[in-house]
């Protein structure tokens, strides 16, 4: 980016540092008071407290989840938005240091709100209170309930062990349960009284497994048999299984996939003369598209702060599922990486690291990152449309 003489950034990363108490104080007092997803209420009282207070009207409890919300200042578009994750594991606390994650989005709300104020600038900014990513995930649950609607553009930032600009594969996924109902009867007594669902249930089984042979490679599919009966004397009338289903896109999952693994287990039902029935016992999380503008406005600000942004590893296979991915597929987004500590993911090291000045110092750093690009794209609009219009290209594929 040609940095011109009338640009902001040098007073965006000014107001980043002097926030450095107000992101040190969030990482703090989240990672002394862990909470799992849904249960965030001190998390997310905390930050609307700081976002009220710098001027952010706030709506608590939006898309139906009580810790979740939306802080915004301005009316006009565009709307930028950064994310905010603060659910913590159980056990281990911010194990996954999103308490980090909530730092840097306040921090570069707050600091945008101070460099270019909405109504001068014909913006608005926004930061998101996005609860229970580990087991719910709450942003699928505020895509669906429309949340995003009016969202132009959306950041976020995770830390890990290197700073990055997304890659990698996040899979789709939509786990389904299947439950076969047939007729008990005595095993031994009379068997013949009997319609077997554990029998429908392994059939169904193997050839939900054979399905692999004739997918494309893109997919995972595992599953376990969750229910197969009361006693051995007892011709099981219930038998029932979970699946995790994953592929690389979700609509080969949703069109394709989905609708062969409920064939085998239809099929295997008739046979045995079972009837079937079909739930998804957790939601459809999108596979995360990579917008190749958002990916080069945010490494060329890694570049801007100073910071080391490794190759992407083309080997890097991820494997991973973020509700992030939902946001991508219908507001441009990314998810950036940054570097806050060596210590593996979903871990007690992990939790302490995020507390240490090398933790703090990189939320900072991330969150000048995520401010510096939000600033890219509503002072150069072409950006933003590029972005809109990759979008668009891959919804009409
Ligand atoms: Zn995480």
């Amino acid at each position: 980016m040609n940095e011109n003489p009338k640009s902001k950034k040098p007073e965006i990363v000014r107001a980043v540092e002097s926030l450095r108490p107000v992101i040190e104080d969030i990482a703090v007092s989240l990672y002394k008071r862990p909470e799992t997803g849904l249960n965030e209420v001190f998390a997310s009282e905390k930050l609307r407290g700081i976002l009220e207070g710098n001027g952010f009207s706030v709506e608590a409890g939006v898309a139906d989840l009580p810790t979740a919300f939306v802080a915004r200042v301005g009316t006009k578009r565009p709307n930028i938005a950064f994310m905010a994750e603060y659910d913590a594991l159980p056990g281990i606390g911010h194990g996954c240091g999103h308490n980090l994650m909530a730092a840097v989005a306040v921090g570069a709300g707050i600091a945008m709100s101070r460099v270019l104020p909405p109504d001068e600038f014909g913006v608005s900014w926004t930061v998101l209170g996005t609860p229970a990513e580990e087991t719910i995930g709450g942003k699928v649950v505020m895509v669906e309930k429309g949340v995003f609607k009016d969202v132009d553009a959306a950041f976020i930032a995770h830390p890990g062990q290197t700073n990055s600009v997304g890659g990698g594969i996040r899979w789709a996924s939509h786990p389904l349960e299947i439950t076969f109902h047939g007729r008990t009867s005595h095993a031994g007594g009379n068997p013949e009284a009997g319609v077997n669902a554990l029998d429908a249930c392994v059939a169904a089984y193997i050839s939900i497994r054979n399905l692999r042979n004739h997918l494309k490679d893109s997919v995972r599919i595992a599953g376990i048999i969750t229910h197969g009966g009361h006693a051995q004397n007892i011709v099981p009338d219930v038998a029932q299984m979970r699946f995790t289903l994953r592929s690389t896109d979700w609509r080969y999952l949703e069109n394709v996939v989905i609708p062969k693994v409920k064939q085998c287990a239809e099929g295997a039902a008739h046979a045995v003369g079972c009837t079937v029935d079909f739930r998804h016992h957790e939601m459809l999380f999108r596979d995360t598209l990579d917008y190749p503008v958002l990916q080069k406005i945010c490494a060329e600000n890694f570049k801007y702060v100073g910071a080391e942004l490794p190759p992407p590893d083309p080997t890097y296979a991820g494997g991973g599922v973020t509700d992030v991915g939902s946001v991508t597929w219908v507001t441009p987004a990314i998810q950036i990486g940054f570097n806050a500590t060596s210590a593996r993911g979903h871990s007690v090291e992990f939790a302490d690291s995020t507390v240490t000045p090398r933790g703090i110092d990189a939320a900072v750093m991330a969150a000048k990152v995520l401010a510096l690009s939000a600033y890219d794209i509503v002072s150069e609009p072409h950006l933003l449309d590029e972005a809109k219009a990759f979008l668009k290209e891959r919804l009409s594929r």
